[in-house]
């Protein structure tokens, strides 16, 4: 699993604006209920979101994806709002929005960059196109997603 900034191509620039992705932590547990969801979900895209605080992720939600599709998903617009009531309930804050990639990598395509509507939203996609290792060439404990966008 890659974690990748949808506009990472303007990173070149070294100012740091206020609109920047902090980074967030995932735990490894965090991680691993991503990749059950991605293989239940499968061959469809599995979707939801995750809630933290203080930079940590600490709570997977998931969500259903409408267009229930292989090659693109949609957040449950019912499933989105009872998710985020439950999160403010909790004390949590949106720490990303994950979606899973079935046989691509976990890189974000055209429509992820289009659809993408939280800019302060850090972007997960777990890919499950790399078999047992989505996690390939990164520590597996922690990620520090975000961080090299
Ligand atoms: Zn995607």
């Amino acid at each position: 699993m890659l974690a990748r900034q949808p506009q990472a191509d303007k990173r070149s620039c070294p100012q740091r604006s206020s609109t920047s992705v902090p980074p967030v932590q995932i735990s490894k547990s965090i991680h691993d209920e991503l990749l059950v969801h991605a293989r239940e979900e499968a061959p469809n895209e599995c979707c939801g979101l995750i809630g933290g605080a203080d930079g940590v992720a600490r709570t997977v939600y998931r969500a259903r994806n409408a267009e229930a599709s292989p090659l693109r998903y949609n957040l449950d617009p019912q499933d989105q709002f009872r998710i985020m009531t439950e999160m403010e309930e909790r004390g949590e804050e949106l720490s990303a929005i994950y979606h899973s990639h079935t046989a691509s990598p976990a890189y974000p395509s055209q429509t992820d960059i289009n659809l993408a509507a939280y800019p302060d939203a850090l972007y997960l996609i777990v890919s499950l196109a790399d078999g047992e290792r989505p996690l390939r060439g990164r520590p597996r404990r922690r990620l520090r997603a975000g961080a090299t966008g």
